[in-house]
């Protein structure tokens, strides 16, 4: 099969062929159809700290994927030959304290598709049982492939009750775009996204954010007290993983607001507690990956709602040889959701 490996130090991947993998008892084989470049992607492309501290070459990368059934290992019931699936890219261990009291998503021993294991920049994977989400029928592939990232958008926004509230997003990147769609669905008052580059705050204006702020040509906190009427905001859901942003997030909030961390930072942060948080009485939660399968339910009742349109997120469309190109791309930070249709 061709597939995209990641096997040496440095800078890029090598698209190669490879024999198709034998399953386990508790596997599918799956034929991928669309595999979407996450952040983590990039990260494994350029090969910077990030990647060397956790990754074992050779690697075959990409986990936001859906794909087609077609082997079954013999422990697995519940699905069969031909389903169509997204993947649960978190796969837990099943028997920790977190997997049995319904966290699976924060299991203690857990591995993530295309990090620890073999992942899906490939024509077949193998994808453990216990982390495939049957598709509906009526979600294509390309879609499917995004419900990974649109899941934490879910996932967030399911922290706090966005009705008839102020809300503000930082980062206008895929998940940024999706978690200001489902604080809209939710019923916001107004859905305030922030970022950098101009093509992704016009993305968000075109997904239906209602104002748009780059915060290289203003400031932010300074404009939010302009829109909120010195109110400020009721929910800051904070997506960039930029240090120097998180401070200004919280100013932004109201007192006994709430807060929802979703970016990941490069190391410790240094936040204004006393301010930002304790004398604001701040509601502070940390979000990662999706509720198993909580979120899924939720994100696929969103999708099937017809109130929400996400595919114009999805911006660009590649083969999987022309890799160097979409992760060039990628690396802009300046596109919506870039896709591999394989
Ligand atoms: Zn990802
Ligand atoms: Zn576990």
């Amino acid at each position: 099969m061709k597939a995209l490996i990641k096997d040496n130090p440095v800078r890029g991947a090598t698209f190669t062929d490879r024999p198709i993998p034998q399953i386990g008892d508790n596997d599918l084989l799956v034929r991928v159809k669309a595999a979407a470049i996450c952040g983590t992607d990039i990260h494994i492309y350029q090969w910077n700290e990030y990647a060397a501290s956790r990754i074992k070459l050779p690697l075959l990368f990409g986990h936001e994927y859906a794909a087609e059934v077609v082997e079954v290992g013999k422990n697995v019931a519940n699905f069969k030959k031909g389903d169509r699936v997204a993947a649960e890219t978190h796969v837990p261990c099943s028997h920790c304290y977190q997997c049995t009291t319904g966290l699976q998503h924060v299991c203690q021993d857990m591995k993530i598709l295309g990090v620890h294991m073999d992942g899906a920049f490939s024509e077949y994977s193998i994808l453990p049982a216990v982390c495939a989400w049957k598709l509906d029928s009526s979600i294509s592939y390309e879609i499917g492939s995004t419900m990974e990232p649109f899941g934490i958008g879910v996932h967030a926004l399911s922290k706090t009750k966005p009705a008839g509230k102020k809300v503000i997003i930082f980062g206008c990147g895929p998940i940024g775009i999706y978690a200001q769609m489902v604080a809209k669905l939710s019923g916001a008052e107004y859905v305030i996204g922030v970022d950098v580059t101009t093509e992704r705050l016009d993305l968000a204006r075109k997904m239906g954010t209602d104002i748009v702020l780059n915060a290289k040509k203003v400031d932010v906190v300074e404009e939010v007290n302009k829109i909120t009427k010195g109110f400020g905001t009721d929910i800051v859901v904070e997506i960039t993983g930029n240090k120097g942003v998180l401070n200004d997030a919280t100013k932004t909030l109201r007192r006994g607001g709430d807060i929802v961390l979703v970016g990941l930072f490069s190391g410790p942060v240094e936040w204004d507690l006393v301010n930002n948080v304790i004398y604001k009485e701040a509601n502070v939660y940390g979000v990662t990956g999706r509720i198993m399968w909580d979120t899924w339910w939720s994100a696929q009742s969103m999708l099937l709602s017809g109130k929400m349109d996400v595919s114009p997120v999805i911006t660009h469309r590649f083969d999987l040889k022309d890799y160097d190109r979409a992760f060039q791309l990628a690396e802009s930070a300046s596109t919506g959701k870039i896709i591999f249709n394989i």
